[in-house]
């Protein structure tokens, strides 16, 4: 794609990259048949090819957002499928996120988006206020009725009921009988997952405790900033980002860290990409880089790293039909797909494919909430294609996922870690008791 940038534009970080991107695009389309939004709406502005000429058309005139790229920019999930599909290597999360910082900067959404997005943006990358919110809400549940559209639905998707904690809250989860460590890691327990399923970290936890690797859980750390970076907030997500990537480096040089673990893929493609975020922030550079190489997905942790003791031996135990339902942000932002689904045929279970798998459900982080009526269309057609396979459950390996698609069926959805950890040794999931 040819650019007209000027030598002045390129001055500017973020125009350089994104240059070079554009530069990368060669118009094909190939992209538009695995987006899920192009494929809803039929419209080339709400495909990715579209996406790219109206981003570059922003940022070369260097021309404000108005209504109607801010429409086809916010129907993007970023769910990253086009990046996978693209044959010359187009980084569209790269391009997405810059465009979605200059509508922030340069379109005044009307009052009733800004005080939704400012209100996601204080409640749910804050864990004390999400838990706050989420507690009140139950009182207005039963007068939802009365609300506007928007915010009833998200007062629906607040969840009813939060499980039980089991394990306590702590910064070092040490092995048991003072033994050595053969790993140390850090564990990112994440923002909305701590709140609403602990049940995820703790089996994290005791999983890899049980290996012989102590946890760290940092006490200065709650959310990966990447729900205002979607959001287009570049201010609140950079002082997130700076404060984790302060807090983990020092751990790093003082007592050594051997990964840091994020178990909701979300949040991992964000911090893989704080090296990129920061490559231009000269003191911050160095240490962003050293925190995106040392993250690994839970599942790609233990698939690459750990050797798994199981003690349920598939033979003599019943045998479940589990539908794995791989997340955008596992198998296309992170590349990560075969790790999660080795693991789980590793504990003697059948694993069902399910049709169109490469499709986002409609979680995308806030996106269900903001743009209800397409999340919902995605979220039956997922779940369309997932009963028809019939399984006992699913398993896969993002909060917004679980979440997301425990909306739309009764089939019982868990994390992939809890699979793994009842097969060498934890506890059944409670959700599971059933089965
Ligand atoms: S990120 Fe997903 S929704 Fe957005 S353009 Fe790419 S495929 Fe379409
Ligand atoms: S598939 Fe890649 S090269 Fe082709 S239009 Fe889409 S982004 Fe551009």
């Amino acid at each position: 794609m040819q650019t007209h940038f000027s030598k002045e534009q390129l001055k500017n970080k973020d125009n350089k990259s994104s240059e070079k991107i554009f530069r990368k695009c060669v118009h094909c389309g190939f992209c538009n048949a695995t987006c899920p939004t192009y494929q809803l709406l039929g419209d080339e502005l709400d495909g990715p090819r579209g996406r790219i000429y109206l981003i570059k058309d922003m940022l070369e005139n260097n021309k404000p957002a108005n209504e109607k790229i801010v429409k086809h920019i916010d129907r993007c999930l970023s769910c990253y499928s086009c990046m996978t599909t693209c044959p010359s290597g187009v980084n569209y999360m790269h391009l997405i996120d810059h465009g979605r910082s200059h509508i922030e900067k340069t379109y005044k959404r009307p009052f009733s988006d800004r005080f939704i997005r400012d209100f996601l943006s204080k409640t749910l990358s804050k864990s004390f206020n999400f838990r706050v919110i989420a507690i009140l809400t139950q009182f207005i549940k039963p007068f939802r009725f009365f609300f506007p559209k928007k915010i009833r639905e998200m007062i629906s998707l607040m969840p009813s009921k939060f499980p039980r904690k089991t394990l306590p809250k702590m910064e070092i989860y040490s092995l048991k009988n003072k033994k050595k460590p053969v790993a140390r890691v850090a564990l990112l327990t994440g923002c909305v997952q701590k709140v609403i399923s602990p049940q995820i970290n703790e089996a994290t936890i005791r999983l890899l405790n049980r290996h012989g690797i102590e946890v760290i859980v940092p006490k200065g750390i709650d959310c990966c900033g990447s729900l205002n970076h979607h959001l287009g907030k570049g201010d609140l997500a950079n002082r997130t980002f700076k404060n984790n990537i302060s807090i983990w480096y020092e751990e790093y040089l003082n007592k050594g860290l051997d990964a840091i673990i994020s178990n909701t893929s979300g949040c991992g493609t964000t911090l893989k990409d704080y090296g990129f975020i920061f490559r231009s922030d000269e003191n911050f550079k160095k240490r962003a880089k050293k925190i995106s190489e040392l993250t690994k997905d839970i599942a790609e942790y233990l698939d690459e790293k750990v050797k798994l003791n199981f003690v349920i031996k598939p033979a003599n135990e019943k045998k479940y039909k589990i539908a794995y339902h791989s997340a955008c942000s596992m198998q296309h932002g992170q590349k990560i797909h075969k790790q999660p689904i080795n693991l789980i045929k590793k504990t003697g279970n059948e694993i069902l494919e399910i049709s169109d798998g490469h499709v986002c459900c409609g979680s995308a982080g806030t996106y269900n909430l903001l743009q209800s009526d397409i999340a919902k269309k995605l979220l039956k057609n997922k779940v369309r294609n997932i009963e028809k396979i019939k399984p006992q459950f699913i398993s896969t390996g993002n909060i917004g996922c679980i979440t997301q698609i425990a909306n739309g069926t009764k089939i019982p959805i868990l994390h992939t870690v809890e699979i793994i950890d009842w097969y060498t040794g934890g506890p059944k999931p409670e959700i599971l008791k059933s089965l």
